[in-house]
C-alpha cells in the first residue's frame, strides 16, 4: 500500500471547466495539495464555448427584436446594421477576461495549474503533455463533453459544430442547422435575430424532445413566426462544398444552399484516449460516459468523476455542485450528495423557455389525479409593439395533494422566472400557496397566481 509521501499531490483534477475548477478551489481551501490540468482554456465549455459566449450572442441577436418593438412605441430608428467582427472581438475580450478569473480562482487558494493534457499511466499516475509525470492520491475526472457529429455522411468535413460557431470570420447569411435540442434551437434564434435565413433540420417529429408537449408546440410556432424554417422527420445526408457556399442534401430529397452548415445533434463524454483502461475505471456501456455512485465515485475508490463526463444532468450549475460536493466529502469532512431532482433549466431561444419539475406526460404517468393550469396570451408589451409573440404558462398539479409538481414557461424572462419558481417547487408549494400569493400587476408573471380553474383534469380510476 502507498504512503502519503508516495504522492506528489492529494488531488489531481483532469479538466479546468465548471466542475473541475470548483472542486480544485474548494479542496485547496480545505488544505489539500491540488493540481489541475487543462488542455485547452481554463473555464471549460461553459465559459469558452458554451453558455457564456452563447448568451452574449443571444443579447446581440435580441437587439433587432427590441428595435422592431421600439417602432410600435413611437421611436424612429434609422436602418440599423450589425457588424459581426466588432461583436466577435468584444465577445472574445470578455471570454479572455473570464478565463483569467477562472485561472486565478484556482491558483489563489494554492492549487497548481498546468496548461497540458493529462492521461492515466496507471491508477495513481498521470502523464502530462508537457512531459511531467504526477502521482496523485486522489484523482477527479472532469473532462466534460464534446460535440457528436453523428454518422459519417459525405461532406461531413464541411460541417461545423458549436465549437466553431463562436469563431466564424463572417456571419452566415444563410445557415442550415441540424438538431432539435436546445443548442441547435438557440443558435437558430440567434442567427435569425441577426438577420440570417435559418433552416432547422431535425429527424424526430418535433423539436425539444423530452420537454412538455405544449412547450414543444409553442416554441416551434414562435420560431416559425420569426421566419425560421423547421423541417422535421428528415436528416442531412450529404454536404457539398461549392465555390462560394455549401449545399445540404436532405433525406427527403430536398437540397438547401447555405453559407454554413451547423450540426448540434448531441454531445458525448470526453473519455477517448484518457487511459481509463489503465486506471481500471468502468464506463457506462450505453454512452461511453463514466459510471459513478451518488458521491461521484467511480469503481476505483480514489478516482472520482463529475460533470458532463458522467452524463447525469449536463448543465454547468450541476457540474459545479457535483465538484463542490466531491471536495466537501473527500477533503472537507462533510458527506454531501447532490440532489438531481427538480433542477430548473432554461432554453435561450427567443422567446425563452423556463422549466422545472415534471412535464404533463410524466405527471399523468405517475399520479392518479393531475390538474393542468394553462394560459397562452399576448403580453402587454406586444399590444403596442405589434409583435405577434405569445406567452405560454403551465402549472402541473398533483390533484391528490395539491402540490405543484411542474412549471413550464415560454416567454420573455422565462429563465429569470423559473429560477424563483424552482424554489417553490423545491419547497413543495401547493396550488393553494400560489393562489394565496398576491399578483404583481401589470406583469406577465401574475398569471402564475391568478389561474383559478384547471384547463384540464385527469383522473385515473384505481385498478380493480
Ligand atoms: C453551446 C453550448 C451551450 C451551453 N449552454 C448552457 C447553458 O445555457 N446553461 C448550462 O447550464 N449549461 C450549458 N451548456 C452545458 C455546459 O457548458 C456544461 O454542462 C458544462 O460546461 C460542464 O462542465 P464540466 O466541468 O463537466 O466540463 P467542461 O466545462 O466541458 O470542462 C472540461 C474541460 O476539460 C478539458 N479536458 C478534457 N480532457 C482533458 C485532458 N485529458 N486533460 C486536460 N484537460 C482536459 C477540456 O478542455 C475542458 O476545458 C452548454 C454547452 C454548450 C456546448
Amino acid at each position: 500500500m502507498s504512503s502519503k509521501s508516495d504522492f506528489d499531490v492529494d488531488l489531481f483534477v483532469i479538466g479546468g471547466g465548471s466542475g473541475g475548477v470548483r472542486a480544485a478551489r474548494i479542496a485547496a481551501g480545505y488544505g489539500a495539495s491540488v493540481m489541475v490540468a487543462e488542455e485547452y482554456r481554463f473555464g471549460g465549455t461553459c465559459v469558452i464555448r458554451g453558455c457564456v459566449p452563447k448568451k452574449l450572442m443571444v443579447y446581440a441577436s435580441h437587439v433587432s427584436r427590441e428595435i422592431d418593438d421600439a417602432r410600435g412605441f413611437g421611436w424612429t430608428i434609422p436602418t440599423a446594421t450589425f457588424d459581426w467582427p466588432t461583436f466577435i472581438a468584444a465577445k472574445d475580450k470578455e471570454i479572455a477576461r473570464l478565463e483569467g478569473i477562472y485561472t486565478t480562482n484556482v491558483e489563489k487558494p494554492g492549487a497548481k495549474t498546468a496548461k497540458a493534457r493529462a492521461v492515466f499511466e496507471d491508477p495513481h499516475t498521470l502523464k502530462l503533455s508537457n512531459g511531467e509525470t504526477v502521482r496523485a492520491k486522489n484523482i477527479l475526472i472532469a473532462t466534460g463533453g464534446t460535440p457528436s457529429h453523428g454518422p459519417d455522411i459525405p461532406g461531413i468535413e464541411h460541417v461545423i459544430s458549436s465549437n466553431e460557431v463562436f469563431h466564424l470570420p463572417e456571419m452566415p447569411k444563410r445557415i442550415v442547422i441540424q438538431g432539435g435540442g436546445y443548442i441547435a434551437l438557440e443558435f437558430a434564434c440567434i442567427f435569425a435575430g441577426l438577420g440570417s435565413a435559418v433552416t432547422v433540420v431535425y429527424r424526430g417529429d418535433n423539436i425539444l424532445r423530452g420537454f412538455d408537449e405544449d412547450v414543444r408546440a409553442h416554441v416551434r410556432k414562435e420560431m416559425e413566426k420569426q421566419g425560421i424554417t423547421i423541417l422535421t422527420g428528415c436528416t442531412v445526408k450529404a454536404v457539398d462544398k461549392n465555390r462560394h457556399d455549401f449545399c445540404a442534401h436532405l433525406s427527403d430529397g430536398a437540397s438547401i444552399s447555405a453559407d454554413q452548415v451547423l450540426f448540434a445533434i448531441g454531445r458525448h463524454a470526453n473519455t477517448k484516449g484518457l487511459g481509463l483502461e489503465k486506471a481500471g475505471v468502468h464506463f457506462k456501456h450505453s454512452d461511453g460516459s463514466i459510471l459513478v455512485n451518488e458521491f461521484s465515485q467511480t469503481n476505483v475508490p480514489h478516482i472520482y468523476a463529475v460533470g458532463d463526463v458522467t452524463n447525469r444532468v449536463n448543465l454547468t450549475p450541476v457540474a459545479i455542485r457535483e465538484g463542490h460536493a466531491f471536495a466537501d466529502t473527500v477533503f472537507g469532512g462533510k458527506t454531501v450528495k447532490v440532489d438531481h431532482s427538480n433542477i430548473p433549466t432554461a432554453v435561450f431561444t427567443q422567446p425563452e423557455v423556463g422549466t422545472v419539475g415534471m412535464t404533463e406526460q410524466e405527471a399523468r404517468a405517475k399520479f392518479s389525479h393531475v390538474d393542468i393550469y394553462k394560459t397562452d396570451f399576448r403580453g402587454i408589451k406586444s399590444t403596442i409593439s405589434g409583435s405577434d409573440s405569445r406567452v405560454l404558462m403551465k402549472l402541473i398539479v398533483d390533484g391528490s395533494t395539491d402540490v405543484v409538481v411542474g412549471c413550464h414557461l415560454v416567454g420573455p424572462e422565462a429563465a429569470e422566472l423559473i429560477q424563483i419558481l424552482g424554489i417553490c417547487i423545491k419547497l413543495k408549494a401547493t396550488k393553494a400557496d400560489f393562489d394565496a400569493t398576491v399578483a404583481v400587476h401589470p406583469s406577465a408573471a401574475e398569471e402564475l397566481v391568478t389561474m383559478r380553474t384547471p384547463t384540464a383534469r385527469y383522473v385515473r380510476e384505481a385498478a380493480e
